[in-house]
This record gives structure tokens, sequence and C-alpha cells, in this order.
């Protein structure tokens, strides 16, 4: 497994594969590396020749009061973890490589953008989606793997691979959750016993809505409410959206008469959690 922070080297590396005919799949991440990381990769394993697995904490999807500072680093476990995996390149620029002080292009994606996380994190997409161009640039890949429990980011990426005609396959990758249901996230380690021990209402909540919706519920008001009331009795929780969406364009939506995907945004003391579950009616 080659580690460079070389963006020469790793676009050498990635043009001769592709000379060579063998297929490139790209997971880009932020590092700090639980299992849903890991899923990811297996998927991008399962259906391309040569894996990239690139570890970059973006500053610019980081709004001035985020948690950039603290983000966490963990540059050589994850590559120890990698390399149990079937991945041939980890590439790990630093910021100067990825942002030289001549840059000065930004990739907006408008509409599917602008709603929930757009809206609560101003910024934050643009960031996404300009950090996702740039890497796609230099590694070409044939596919790159986002996961499911970033929704709107997934599907803010296929808006703008598709709009700038950029030819990757992007793969969806289910969400992987702790035994107790809690999705994995990086920032799980920042919650205290107490906020952990409440963060699991966050799916139990989902699956109440789900439950209530498979009792034949097709009003989404009603599904966001039982989301709520299952936050009700954890005093370190505090919703801030919990809204019922079209899964590819983010749009609101009232009544079930297609895949729905319930998206909440929940603070767990001061940590903000995101989860989703996709409801989906019997066609
Ligand atoms: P991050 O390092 O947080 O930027 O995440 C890198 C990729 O991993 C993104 O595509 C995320 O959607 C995905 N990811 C993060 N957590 C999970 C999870 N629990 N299950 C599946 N994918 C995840």
């Amino acid at each position: 497994m080659i580690v460079t922070d070389s963006e020469q080297r790793i676009s050498d590396i990635c043009a001769g594969w592709r000379k060579d005919g063998l297929t490139v799949g790209f997971v880009p991440t932020m590092g700090a590396f639980h299992k849903g990381h890991l899923s990811l990769v297996e998927i991008a394993a399962a259906s391309s020749a040569r894996v990239v697995v690139s570890i970059f904490v973006n500053p610019t999807q980081f709004g001035p009061d985020e948690d950039l500072d603290r983000y966490p680093v963990a540059l050589e476990e994850d590559c120890r973890l990698l390399e149990e995996l079937d991945v041939s390149a980890v590439f790990t620029p630093r910021v100067d490589v990825v942002y030289p002080e001549d840059f000065s292009t930004g990739v907006y994606v408008t509409g599917i953008s602008e709603g929930l996380c757009g809206s609560v994190r101003p910024g934050h997409f643009n960031g996404v989606t300009t950090v996702c161009a740039v890497l796609f640039g230099i590694i070409k890949p044939d596919l790159a793997v986002f996961g499911m429990k970033d929704a709107q980011q997934l599907a803010v990426i296929r808006q703008m691979v598709s709009d700038l005609r950029m030819g990757i396959d992007i793969v969806a990758a289910p969400i992987v959750r702790e035994p107790d249901g809690l999705a994995m996230s990086s920032r799980n380690q920042y919650l205290s016993a107490d906020e952990r021990k409440q963060a699991c209402l966050i799916s139990t909540g989902l699956e109440a809505a789900l439950s209530l919706f498979q009792t034949g519920e097709r009003n989404c008001e009603l599904l966001r409410n039982a989301f709520l009331d299952t936050l009700k009795d954890a005093p370190k929780l505090r919703a801030q959206y919990v809204e019922t969406v079209d899964p590819d364009t983010m749009l609101g939506v009232e009544i079930i008469e297609n895949p729905v995907l319930l998206v909440v945004a929940v603070f767990a003391g001061k940590t903000r959690l995101i989860d989703n579950i996709l409801i989906e009616p019997e066609v």
C-alpha cells in the first residue's frame, strides 16, 4: 500500500493504472476511521481493480465556530486499518497542496445544498464540492463511494458529477451503526458518557417513525413527531432539524407516495450528530 502526500505521485500512479486498463475506485475521507469508513473501502474494492483512499481534513467545509481545530486525527492508525483491506494507495495531502496560494475556484451546487445542513452550516457544501472536484481531478476515478449517513452530501455530489459531466459513478454505502443503533461517526468520540447513552435514541426515533409508517401512516408531520417524541426524555439531546425530504432533490415532502428520507440533525450536548432513514412505500 502506497501512502503519499504528493499530488504528482498519486496522479501518476492513477494514470498508470488507467493506462493498464485497471479501474480506480476512490473513497474520500477526513480520517479518524471507524467501521463506516472501512465499509466504504470494501464497497470500492468489490467493484474496482485499484482503490485509493484520501485522508484530508478539509478546512473549507468547517464554519468559523466549528470543530476544525479539534477534529480527530489518527493517520498512523488509519493507515494500519487500511493495510488490512484491499487498498492500493492512500493520499494524504497537506492543505497547501489542495489549496495552493493562487487557488481561486469554487464549485457551488445550488438548490440541493441550500436546505438542511446547508442552511445551518453556511458554506459547508461549497467546501465539500470544491474539495471533491479537486480530488476527483487528481485521482480521476471511475467510481467514488460516499456514505448514506451524509445523505445530503451524497445528493449534492451526485448533482455536481452529473452537471459537470465528470463521468464518475457515485456509489452509495449504507449507514454503519453501533450495536445500540447510533450511526458511527468520527465525532462520537466527543460525547460524554451521558450524551453517548442518550444518543442511541436518535436511531430509536428514526425506527419509531418507520414503524408508524409501516402501520399505514403517510402523513410526514406525524412521522416527524414520532421521532421528536422519542427524544422527549433525553435532556442531553436537542433536535436542530427534523425533515422529511425527497432523497434526490432534498425538497420537503408532506405525504408519502414515493421514497422519502427522514433526515435529522441533533445536538448531544455540544456535539452535532446527523442521521437518517429511508422510508419506502411498496410499489
Ligand atoms: P468523513 O470522514 O466523516 O468525511 O466521512 C467520509 C465518508 O464516510 C463519507 O462518505 C461519509 O458519508 C462516510 N461515513 C461516515 N460515517 C458513516 C457511517 N456510519 N456509515 C457509512 N458511511 C459513513
